[in-house]
């Protein structure tokens, strides 16, 4: 998701839905038209043809619907998509039905209305996407590795399902779906469904997802696509070019699921495939079920960035297995998913590894924090019907992990380790919103240990800005000798970085004095080769520092980093830097147009807001 600050008018009016995963619990979700109280959908049947010419999906979208009453009217949400007609089936046949699309709200899109009488068992839209849905992106051959076949995908987190499907666009909902899918010959088509390994290419798939998820789970993407086993349950599909290169990055993938499986039980998504991305890819990675998708800015060449793997692997517990019921909610996805991430790290690599990563992410959520207002420092935000891609934070992630390293501190890891295995069985394929957590954290750990953590400070914790007094800050003894390493090197000792992984590097960078010398920028340069890393995350803090020194010499490296990369974290704050003088900034701008027709929408609006504030 998107970083990028922005503050839109609060709306009024929030929508009430039933959950229809908590037994009737209410949850409100002010970001979809749907009303899960009165009607809900939960299986659906794709039928899309992925034209490539057009850049479009078109096709149905059928339901099975569910009453709660009397309601005779569908609420859906979408945007963007050209209505063609809605049918109901009604005594074993289809007969067209009546619908309304309403006005368009900048953020949640327009409200689909069908009327679907009292008998009718399932509903059927037919329908079309715009060529800028903002859930698609659509690249042509030339911006592929292969530069011979065309390349589309989806990334549906938080509020997009609904530019490529018209749906009941919450995560309260959840459902199961069935599709097909029509592309050319010789494409490869998958979705977080049941992907198959055949090499058949022949434009025609069938794909299923039996598990019920919420809808900004479902994914698809289509291309020039190969796929090779890592293990009997975990593959990777790619483009041919970084197709071994991303097998032996992820070789500990396996292991990864086994040592998750022993803290937080079975894994319960059969496969678990990992699809590469194009360089366009907005984020590091999204945990669609059954297949994350990955940016390959982290097929480093030396497994040193195999942690984002350990993110998206810990969302098939955190977030697609107990998911957020709305994105007020979204760290309970997020915190819990990074908490998850950095234990699977510490199991297989050791705690000195993982204690690095926690302190990288605390130093983000530090310089989050301040470039933030303080009420969007809060875990359970308020968002009104602010876009949730606009307040994109660490908060939700960092602070919401510092949240569980602080319970487990308190209660004890094998307390705490079995609190959230209960957690994961009890929830297991519902949606949960903050409320229902902080009951059942209540009775399920604070009251079976008395007095070691009051619900006054739970609530501290997730309803008030900042962080408390008393939480973890973690440190790294690695990266104190790292800074130990650094003073003495600029009083003009040797460092010695043979055994530096990724974050020792980082770290370094990002610990620079701001008034380091250009002649050490030169020396440091010369001798470790950092304008040319081929590592993106080292890359991307050696050239943020290049902006601020105005270092000429990474200059050409720095275009065409801005010009191939379009993971928005490792953009946008390269852009934010370069907003900052007015000579950079022209600069920037005329980088940014010859960029733009390669990145992903969302990576075009929040780098848009930064470089042409005014048209906002
Ligand atoms: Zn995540």
């Amino acid at each position: 998701m998107a970083i990028k600050q922005q503050f839109l008018q609060w709306a009024t009016a929030a929508t009430l839905v039933a959950s229809t995963a908590t037994q009737g619990a209410w949850a409100e979700d002010a970001h979809s038209y749907a009303k899960l109280d009165e009607v809900s959908t939960p299986h659906l049947e794709l039928d899309l043809t992925i034209d490539f010419d057009n850049k479009q999906l078109v096709g149905t979208a059928t339901y099975d619907l569910v009453r709660h009453g009397d309601a005779d009217t569908l609420h859906l949400d979408t945007r963007d998509l050209t209505i063609e007609k809605t049918e109901l089936w009604v005594d074993n046949a289809w007969q067209e039905t009546a619908y309304q699309l309403g006005d368009t709200h900048e953020t949640l899109g327009q409200e689909l209305t069908i009327s679907i009488g009292d008998s009718a068992e399932k509903v059927r839209i037919h329908y079309a996407t715009a060529p800028t849905a903002s859930g698609l992106q659509w690249l042509t051959p030339e911006q592929t590795a292969g530069k011979e076949h065309p390349f589309m995908f989806s990334q549906s987190q938080p509020i997009h399902s609904r530019s490529w499907i018209p749906i009941q666009d919450t995560p309260a909902l959840r459902l199961t779906y069935n599709a097909t899918l029509h592309t050319e010959p010789g494409l490869l088509a998958v979705m977080s469904a049941n992907n198959s390994l055949s090499d058949e290419r022949s434009g025609e798939y069938q794909l299923s997802m039996p598990q019920p998820i919420s809808p900004y789970l479902i994914a698809i993407a289509a291309g020039d696509l190969e796929v090779k086993s890592i293990s009997d349950n975990v593959a990777v599909f790619a483009e041919s070019y970084i197709i071994d290169d991303a097998v032996w990055e992820w070789a500990d993938t396996p292991a990864m699921i086994t040592a998750t499986e022993a803290m937080y039980g079975p894994y319960r998504w059969d496969r678990y495939d990992l699809l590469v991305l194009p360089p366009s890819f907005p984020y590091g990675g999204m945990e669609n079920p059954r297949l994350s998708f990955i940016t390959p800015t982290v097929v480093s060449g030396d497994r040193t960035l195999i942690n984002l793997i350990a993110h998206e692997l810990a969302h098939s517990w955190s977030g697609n297995l107990v998911t957020n019921a709305s994105w007020r909610d979204l760290w309970i996805n997020e915190g819990f998913t990074s908490y998850v991430e950095n234990r699977i790290m510490e199991a297989l690599f050791g705690e000195r590894r993982a204690r690095m990563e926690l302190a990288l992410g605390y130093q983000d959520l530090l310089e989050d924090m301040q470039r933030l207002a303080p009420q969007d420092t809060v875990l359970n935000i308020e968002l009104g019907t602010r876009h949730p891609d606009d307040v994109f934070s660490n908060v939700p992630y960092v602070k919401g992990q510092l949240f569980l390293v602080y319970l487990e501190e308190k209660f004890g890891r094998e307390t705490f380790d079995a609190f959230l295995r209960q957690y994961f069985d009890d929830f297991a394929f519902q949606s949960i919103s903050t409320k229902q957590f902080k009951e059942y954290l209540a009775r399920n750990l604070l009251a079976k240990h008395a007095n070691v953590v009051s619900m006054d400070k739970i609530n501290e914790w997730i309803h008030q800005p900042g962080l408390p007094a008393d939480a973890p800050k973690p440190e790294s003894d690695a990266f104190a000798q790292v800074e130990k390493q650094m003073q003495r090197w600029l009083k003009g000792g040797q460092l010695q970085t043979a055994d530096w992984t990724t974050h020792e590097w980082l770290h370094f960078i990002n610990s620079l004095p701001l008034d380091i010398s250009s002649v050490n920028m030169e020396r440091l340069d010369k001798e470790y080769g950092l304008t040319a890393s081929q590592n993106a995350e080292i890359a991307h803090a050696w050239l943020r520092l290049s902006i601020v020194k105005n270092y000429e010499p990474a200059r050409d490296r720095l275009r065409n980093y801005l010009l191939t990369i379009g993971r928005n974290k490792l953009v946008s704050p390269l852009y934010r830097e370069l907003a900052r003088t007015s000579d950079n900034l022209k600069w920037a701008r005329e980088v940014y147009q010859q960029a733009k027709p390669g990145y992903h929408p969302l990576t075009q609006t929040v780098n848009e807001a930064l470089l042409y504030p005014d048209n906002d």
